[in-house]
């Protein structure tokens, strides 16, 4: 469990041009709090989230999964955390947790330079945010600053972060990195490079995967804006003043990292190889669709709660809209648990999901995502931007609006609440944060459509079409 005073720890965070102590930012405390939930749940239902070995209990993300029951034990937990957020916290503490106990497994390949061991690193790191639960966030994706160059044909030096200087001790870095969800909260954050956009030959000193605590001198966390309305409350924005996961823009300004956090260092391959080899991508995309599917499941009855209560649901083509909604929400749930009972044991004896089912639901969740809301937002139409703010039921015009907007179907009060809650969902800068990052947070779909077809078992169609096409 994490106070919000822990984070009063000397952290450069940045909002609006200053630093700020993150403590004394409503919405960064309400957003803490939610994230919480992940500790209580391992108080509260132990025997989901929760195991033992070597008679310590630890968070069930941690646990390293050799049977298609762990795994779906690990699915549930992940569901009932994202059921306490309704799915909007995408980055809570179980999803690196997941890639950290496969790391501690896999981390062999990382081999050693002259100075250190960065598979004994990258080993004893993951097993040290195990026994303690720490929190980490992590920031992988280079900025864009021109995409069609090189990183290390970029002049300014913060198109990714890459080593300046080393000595026994450990390694500097300067640089930035493009987005980090949940870094102003987190206690740590795990630094490397994205798989989809491989680094080329020159861009060795770009080639690096460490850790380090955010409070870590020289680590700068800069926010974007803010997302929430102080001057409401959140029966008028109840998702975007419950919380906010605050995506930063981290920049490097020469900070240490001593050798014992450093597990890539200026090695092109090894960098490349880091979140694939290491488990961690396909471990952290279970946790990651189980989470985007809850969300899924939230936002589906959201639309058909508007369609209900502004009486719409007995019309045939409202009813084929919402029936798509729910075919997309039992289609995409039967392919997670898919990705499950297809999975194998890989090399080492950890139970690893079907890549092919898990990248299905990648590639296709984002778009089902959008269809939800985009149903949402044709039901509820003018109703939703119409809505009047919550103020009313206790201003001078209480009595005139509670009247006006009482149905057979609903008090005038739940009426309002439903559709601000529609419109947060569908239309705020919240909800549409949360549209984008439903799309591309894990990774480009058409990247990953690529490899979906790049990959596809496709032998028994090409059998069937060899024998027609011999005959
Ligand atoms: C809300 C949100 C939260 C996020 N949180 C995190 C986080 O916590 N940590 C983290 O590391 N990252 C995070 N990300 C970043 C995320 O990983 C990237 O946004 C995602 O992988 C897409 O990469 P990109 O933004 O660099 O876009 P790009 O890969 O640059 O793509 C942008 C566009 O250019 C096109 N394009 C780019 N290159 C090519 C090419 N070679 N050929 C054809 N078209 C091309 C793409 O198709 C796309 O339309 C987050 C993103 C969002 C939106």
């Amino acid at each position: 469990m994490h106070t919000i005073e822990q984070l009063d720890d000397g952290r450069a965070v940045y909002l609006n041009g200053q630093r700020i102590n993150v403590s004394t930012i409503p919405i960064f405390r309400r957003t803490l709090e939610l994230n919480n939930q992940y500790y209580r749940l391992q108080q509260q239902h132990p025997e989901v989230h929760t195991y033992e070995e070597d008679r310590q209990t630890y968070d069930i993300a941690f646990k390293v999964p050799r049977t298609l029951a762990d795994l779906q034990q690990k699915h549930q937990a992940y569901q009932e955390i994202a059921q306490s957020n309704n799915g909007m916290l995408g980055r809570t503490p179980d999803f690196l947790n997941t890639g950290m106990a496969v790391l501690a497994e896999r981390s062999a390949f990382l081999g050693r330079n002259r100075y250190t061991d960065f598979a004994a690193n990258a080993k004893s790191y993951a097993q040290w945010i195990k026994a303690n639960d720490v929190f980490i966030s992590h920031a992988l994706q280079n900025p864009q600053l021109d995409r069609q160059r090189a990183i290390n044909a970029i002049p300014s030096g913060y198109a990714g972060v890459h080593t300046v200087d080393r000595n026994q001790d450990g390694i500097f870095v300067s640089g930035a990195k493009m987005v980090n969800t949940m870094a102003p909260i987190a206690d740590e954050l795990l630094v490397f490079n994205p798989p989809e956009l491989l680094l080329e030959k020159g861009d060795t000193s770009y080639a690096v995967a460490f850790a380090t605590p955010i409070k870590s001198p020289g680590v700068k966390v800069i926010c974007r804006k803010l997302l929430d309305h102080p001057d409401y409350g959140t029966d008028d924005y109840p998702l975007s003043n419950a919380l906010d996961e605050i995506d930063a823009y981290i920049v490097f300004d020469h900070a240490f990292i001593p050798w014992k956090h450093v597990f890539v260092e200026n090695n092109v391959e090894m960098s490349n190889r880091f979140f694939i080899d290491s488990g961690m991508f396909i471990h952290t995309s279970h946790q990651d669709e189980v989470r985007g599917i809850t969300k899924l499941e939230f936002a589906t009855s959201v639309a058909i709660r508007v369609a209900h209560i502004l009486g719409l649901d007995g019309f045939l083509g409202v009813q084929e809209k919402l029936g798509r909604l729910t075919a997309n929400l039992e289609l995409i749930k039967g392919t997670i648990n898919r990705s499950e009972e297809q999975g194998h044991l890989d090399e080492l004896g950890i139970y690893t999901p079907s890549l092919q089912a898990l990248q299905a639901v990648r590639s296709t969740l984002p778009e089902f995502y959008d269809e939800a809301l985009k149903v949402t937002q044709h039901l509820a139409a003018g109703s939703m931007v119409g809505v009047p703010g919550f103020g009313e039921f206790t201003g001078e015009n209480s009595a005139l609006v509670t009247q006006a907007l009482t149905t057979d179907r609903a008090t005038a009060e739940e009426r309002t609440k439903l559709l601000n809650l529609a419109f947060d969902l569908t239309s705020s800068g919240f909800g549409q944060r949360q549209l984008m990052y439903e799309y591309y947070h894990g990774g480009d779909p058409m990247r990953i459509r690529s490899q979906h077809y790049q990959h596809a078992d496709l032998q028994a169609g090409n059998t069937m079409l060899d024998h027609l096409l011999k005959d």
